[in-house]
Formats: structure tokens, C-alpha cells, sequence
């Protein structure tokens, strides 16, 4: 087991790590970035973002990654393709450790660990993951081209999940359990323009029907219980909001009731001195790149701050 000691360790990799990697690199906290087990976060999983400030023509999840990723190696940021599974923040220096075992003792430390996406919870949903069930249309809707799949939820996710797969499949589904969307007004006009997408209003899930071969369908209920049917269809995208990744942090930080980190006023500062939050990890409001962008710069100011009036001796 190796041990190693950090002035700043950074978790997640997301546009709030990376954005406080370039910031707290170059105030000379020589960082070091834990990527995690989703490097680039769930804003990967974006096909087109249009708005992100500095992109006029918009661009890719992934791009945008790469572009501040390479933004942050500039600046010498030591980023690690590993995770973080264990922590102590009951005394500082803390403690993290990796998968295997190897301990990092860190003068501060900022969480940028994210959200990760929300499954219904229902049986059949577990047993056909990976099998015509999936939260990711970009990483899975090549699969069904030319078919009918069926997309769950009504906010920016499922819409722009819905408006992807509509130029892949023959026929898009969009189940939502109220007769609103909760989706931004732009999506819901490139949604509503889209011949191939029909919305299923106030109906939820019961259950996703299939065979040895993965998905064939999907059984719905009406939102008042009064009615069910079923749709015919190959692929089950899940697009109904997110979690935060706080699991490891329980019973070190103070979370709110949803999982969420809890941070003081306007700052990054947590229940713990000397740990910060940033990104969607503390944020169940904006979840916007670009917020979590300048809550990873607010982190990573915070930091230098605390650092330069509390050195450990
Ligand atoms: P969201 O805004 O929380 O929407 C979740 C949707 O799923 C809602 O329609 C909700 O219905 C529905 N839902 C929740 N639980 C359900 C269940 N058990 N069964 C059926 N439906 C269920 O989540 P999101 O769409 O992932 O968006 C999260 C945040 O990311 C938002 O702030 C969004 O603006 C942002 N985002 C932005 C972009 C962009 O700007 N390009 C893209 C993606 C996401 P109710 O409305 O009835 O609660």
C-alpha cells in the first residue's frame, strides 16, 4: 500500500473537478484530480450543448470535456484514473483511499463527485438493464435504428434524449407521468416540431415487458391508476433526474434529505473545514455545466484561501 501526501486532492471529473483543477493549479495548490468511474462526468453523455459560453456553433458533452480537460494539463494538473472509496474526514491531514488500498493524506480536499442518473426502481427495469434498458440515448441509441423506443420523463434530459433518438429510430415514445414538461421552452419546441415523437401524457412505467432477446415492450399505467397499456417497443430509455454521489461522505459531511452536500451561504465550505463542495454534488437547483464550471472556480478560491490561513504544521 502506497501513501502519499497532497495540499489539494480533487474528486470527480466533471466541468466543476476540472474547472477547480485549472483554478487551484494555478493559484499553486499542484493539484491532484481523481476522475472516478465516469471520467468527464454525466455531461458526457450529451450529445449537443448550445449553452455554454464560448461554443457559438455549440458542442458535444464529451468535446466540451476534452477541451477543459486538456485546458487543465496545461496547467500541470495531475489527474489519476481511479476512484476514491473510502474517506476520513475526521482529522486533517484527511485520508482518502483508493480502490486498492493506497492512502492519500490531504491538507484539503474538493468534492466534485456529481449526480448520476435516477432509475424507476421497478424489478423488470434491473433485470433488462443492458438489454433494451439504458439511461445514455448517445452511448446506446445506435442500437435502435430504424425503431420505436420509448423514453421516461419529462425534463431537459428525457426531451433532448427524445429529439436524439428521433433522428436515429423509426418512432419515439416520450412517457411523462404529468401533463406538463418540465423541460427549458427551447427543448420543448424542437421536441414538439418533431413528427416521429409522441408524447404519452400522464402515464408512468408498470412494467418493461421482454423475452430472452432483451426489451419488447412497455406496460403503462395512468398517472390516477385507473387504466394500463402497452407500447410496442425495443429500447427503454430512463431519463427521470438525477442522485448525487455522496455515498462515501454519509457519515463524514452534512447532507441535506435528498443526498445533496450541504454548503454554507455562498461558498463551497461544507461541514467540514477544509473539505469543499462543487457541481452538481451540492447543487439540486441549476445543474447546469456552466454553474458547476464556476462553482469548481469558487471551490478552488475558497481552498487557496483556507490553505494560506490554516497550514498544517
Ligand atoms: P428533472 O428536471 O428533475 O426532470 C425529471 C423528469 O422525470 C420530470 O419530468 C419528472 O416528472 C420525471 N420523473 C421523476 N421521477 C419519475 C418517476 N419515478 N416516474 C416517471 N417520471 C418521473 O431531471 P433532468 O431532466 O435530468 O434534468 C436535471 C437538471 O439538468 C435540470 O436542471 C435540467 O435543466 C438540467 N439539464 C439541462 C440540459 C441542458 O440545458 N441542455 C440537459 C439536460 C439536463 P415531474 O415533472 O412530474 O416531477
Amino acid at each position: 500500500m502506497n501513501k502519499e501526501e497532497r495540499k489539494c486532492v480533487i474528486l470527480g471529473s466533471g466541468p466543476a473537478g476540472y474547472t477547480a483543477a485549472i483554478y487551484a493549479s494555478r493559484a499553486g495548490l499542484e493539484p491532484l484530480l481523481f476522475e472516478g468511474n465516469a471520467p468527464g462526468g454525466q455531461i458526457t453523455m450529451t450529445e449537443q450543448i448550445d449553452n455554454f459560453p464560448g461554443y457559438p456553433q455549440g458542442i458535444s458533452g464529451q468535446g466540451l470535456m476534452d477541451d477543459i480537460k486538456q485546458q487543465a494539463l496545461r496547467f500541470n494538473v495531475e489527474s489519476r484514473a481511479k476512484l476514491i472509496t473510502k474517506v476520513d474526514f475526521s482529522k486533517r491531514p484527511f485520508s482518502l483511499f483508493t480502490e486498492e488500498g493506497d492512502e492519500i493524506s490531504a491538507q484539503s480536499v474538493i468534492i466534485s463527485t456529481g449526480a448520476s442518473a435516477r432509475w424507476l426502481g421497478i424489478e423488470s427495469e434491473r433485470k433488462f438493464r443492458g438489454m433494451g434498458v439504458s439511461t445514455c440515448a448517445t452511448c446506446d441509441g445506435f442500437f435502435y435504428r430504424k425503431k420505436d423506443v420509448a423514453v421516461i420523463g419529462g425534463g431537459d434530459t428525457a426531451c433532448s434524449e427524445a429529439l436524439y433518438l428521433s433522428s436515429l429510430c423509426n418512432k419515439v415514445y416520450l412517457v411523462v407521468r404529468r401533463n406538463v414538461l418540465r423541460a427549458t421552452k427551447a427543448v420543448q419546441d424542437m421536441l414538439m416540431a418533431k413528427e416521429n415523437i409522441e408524447i404519452i401524457w400522464e402515464h408512468k412505467p408498470l412494467e418493461i415487458l421482454g423475452d430472452n432477446s432483451g426489451v419488447t415492450g412497455l406496460k403503462l399505467i395512468s398517472s390516477k391508476g385507473e387504466e394500463t397499456k402497452e407500447i410496442s417497443v425495443l429500447g427503454v430509455f430512463v431519463a427521470i433526474g438525477n442522485i448525487p454521489n455522496t455515498e462515501i461522505f454519509k457519515s463524514q459531511l452534512e447532507l441535506d434529505a435528498d443526498g445533496y452536500i450541504i454548503t454554507k451561504g455562498k461558498s463551497s465550505y461544507t461541514s467540514v473545514e477544509g473539505v469543499f463542495a462543487c457541481g452538481d454534488v451540492q447543487d439540486s437547483t441549476y445543474k447546469q455545466a456552466i454553474v458547476a464550471a464556476g462553482s469548481g472556480a469558487k471551490a478552488a478560491i475558497d481552498c487557496e484561501r483556507f490553505l494560506t490561513e490554516n497550514p498544517v504544521k
